[in-house]
C-alpha cells in the first residue's frame, strides 16, 4: 500500500469516527429538546428540579424503600426527591419528565393506599408505614426507650425496621447462605400500642393462624405477624425486641430452602432450638415461649440454661434425644426447650453451613431426623448424641453469665 493510499484511508477513518461522534451528539441533543425547541437553564433542560430533603431526614430514610412519615412531609411529592420543572422553556423535556414523575408518584400513592386500606381503616386508628426489602411493617407505638434514649414513633419505626433487616441479614450469615437460598416473600408485622387495636387488626387482617393473648403469626406465604407491645409481657424495650428476633426468626427459618409448616409440627427442637440459639446468641437467657396453651415463660432449673443442660449430662439426667425430637413445637416442656437448644447450638457450632440443608431435608422430603442427620452431617444418631455431649462438657460452663453468648462455629475458633 502506498503512502498517499494509506492517508487517503487514514482520512476516512478519521471522518468516520468524526461523524459518528457528531451523530452521537446531535442524538443526545435530540434526547433533551426536540429540534428547534428553546434549552431550558431551570433544569438545564432535563425537565426536573431537584427537592433538597433535611440531610438528617434521609439519613432516616436510607434504609426504607417506603416511609409514610416521609411521604406525609410533602405530599406533592410522597417522598420523591424531584418535582416537573413548572415553567419548563423545553416542552418535551417537560413532558417527558412529568410521564416520568406521574409514573412514580403513582406506585407510591398506590402503596399508601393500600396500606391504609388494608391496616387504618379496619383498626380505626392512625397507623405508620414503612417498607424495606424483606418487611412491610405498620406501627402505632408512639415511643420507646432505649437504654437512657426516648425515640419518637417515626425514629422507632425506623429502628425497628433495620432490626429486623438486621435479623434477615443475620440468619443469611450464620447459615453461609445467600438471599436465593430463601423463598422471600414480604414479612408484614403489625405492632400495636393497643389491645383493643390490635383486635381490631387481627380481625381484619389475620384470618385464621395461631393465637394467643398478645400475638397472633401466620407462617408461611403471606407471613404475618400481629403484636401488640404490652408492659407485662416487655417491660423493656429489649424484652420486645427479643421476642421480635425469636418469633420473626420462625417466619424468617420457615423460608429457608422452601415455605412450609412442616418444621413447626414435625421437627419442633429446630424450630424452637433455632429460635432459642437466636435470643441467646443476641441477648442472652431466652424469654419467648411459643405456646398455644400458656404464655408464661418457665425456666427449667433456672435461667442458666448451659449450666442446667451440663448438670444434667454429667449427673445422667438427660433426657432421650430420640423422645425429644419426635415432638411438635407446641408440646415441648420446658425442660426440653433446653435440649432442644442445647442439640442446635452443638450443631451450629459443627458446622452452620449445613443447617439449611438439614432444614431443607426436613420440609422438603421431610426425612425422619435420623435420615436428614446422616444426609446433612453424616451423623447417626449414636453419633450425634456421642458427639453432642462431648461438646457439652467441653464448652459449657456452670458459671451463670449475663448477655449474649456468641459460639464460634469450631472451624473458626
Ligand atoms: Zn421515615
Ligand atoms: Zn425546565
Ligand atoms: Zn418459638
Amino acid at each position: 500500500m502506498n503512502r498517499s493510499l494509506r492517508i487517503a484511508l487514514m482520512n476516512r477513518s478519521l471522518r468516520i469516527a468524526l461523524g459518528s461522534l457528531l451523530l452521537a451528539w446531535v442524538g443526545a441533543r435530540a434526547a433533551a429538546q426536540e429540534l428547534g425547541e428553546p434549552l431550558c437553564g431551570d433544569c438545564q433542560t432535563t425537565g426536573r428540579i431537584h427537592h433538597e430533603y433535611n440531610g438528617k431526614e434521609l439519613e432516616l430514610e436510607a434504609g426504607a424503600t417506603y416511609c409514610s412519615v416521609f411521604m406525609d412531609r410533602e405530599p406533592d411529592l410522597l417522598g420523591l426527591d424531584w418535582r416537573v420543572c413548572p415553567k419548563c422553556r423545553t416542552p418535551s423535556a417537560q413532558a417527558r419528565a412529568r410521564r416520568e414523575f406521574d409514573e412514580e408518584y403513582q406506585l407510591r400513592a398506590q402503596w399508601l393506599k393500600e396500606r391504609r386500606e388494608e391496616v387504618d381503616k379496619p383498626a380505626g386508628a392512625s397507623f405508620e408505614h414503612i417498607r424495606t426489602a424483606h418487611f412491610q411493617i405498620a406501627w402505632d407505638i408512639p415511643e420507646i426507650k432505649v437504654g437512657r434514649r426516648v425515640y419518637r414513633l417515626h425514629e422507632a419505626m425506623h429502628l425497628y425496621a433495620e432490626r429486623m433487616e438486621a435479623l434477615y441479614q443475620q440468619l443469611l450469615e450464620i447459615h453461609g447462605i445467600t438471599e436465593r437460598d430463601v423463598r422471600s416473600t414480604v414479612h408484614r408485622l403489625y405492632l400495636v400500642d393497643r389491645e383493643s387495636t390490635s383486635r381490631r387488626v387481627g380481625n381484619a387482617v389475620m384470618d385464621g393462624g395461631f393465637a394467643n393473648s398478645y400475638r397472633k403469626s401466620l407462617i408461611g406465604p403471606g407471613s404475618k405477624l400481629l403484636c401488640y407491645r404490652n408492659s407485662k409481657d416487655f417491660p423493656r424495650d429489649e424484652d420486645f425486641h427479643e421476642f421480635l428476633v425469636h418469633t420473626v426468626s420462625h417466619h424468617l427459618h420457615n423460608e429457608i430452602d422452601q415455605c412450609n409448616q412442616w418444621l413447626a409440627v414435625r421437627y419442633g427442637w429446630v424450630y424452637e432450638g433455632l429460635a432459642h440459639y437466636l435470643e441467646i446468641r443476641n441477648f442472652g437467657t431466652p424469654i419467648t415461649w411459643c405456646s398455644r396453651e400458656t404464655g408464661g415463660f418457665q425456666h427449667w432449673k433456672g435461667q442458666n440454661w448451659e449450666g442446667n443442660v451440663k448438670r444434667a449430662v454429667i449427673g445422667g439426667a438427660d433426657p432421650a434425644f430420640q423422645d425429644v425430637i419426635q415432638k411438635a413445637n407446641d408440646t415441648l416442656t420446658p425442660m426440653e426447650h433446653q435440649f432442644a437448644w442445647s442439640y442446635i447450638d452443638y450443631l451450629m457450632w459443627l458446622d452452620p453451613k449445613k443447617m439449611p440443608k438439614l432444614i431443607g431435608y426436613m420440609k422438603g422430603p421431610q426425612l425422619p431426623t435420623r435420615d436428614a442427620l446422616k444426609k446433612a452431617y453424616g451423623l447417626s444418631i449414636g453419633q450425634f448424641v456421642d458427639g453432642w455431649k462431648a461438646f457439652v462438657l467441653e464448652e459449657y460452663s456452670t458459671k451463670s453469665v449475663k448477655g449474649p453468648r456468641v459460639r464460634p462455629p469450631k472451624d473458626e475458633q
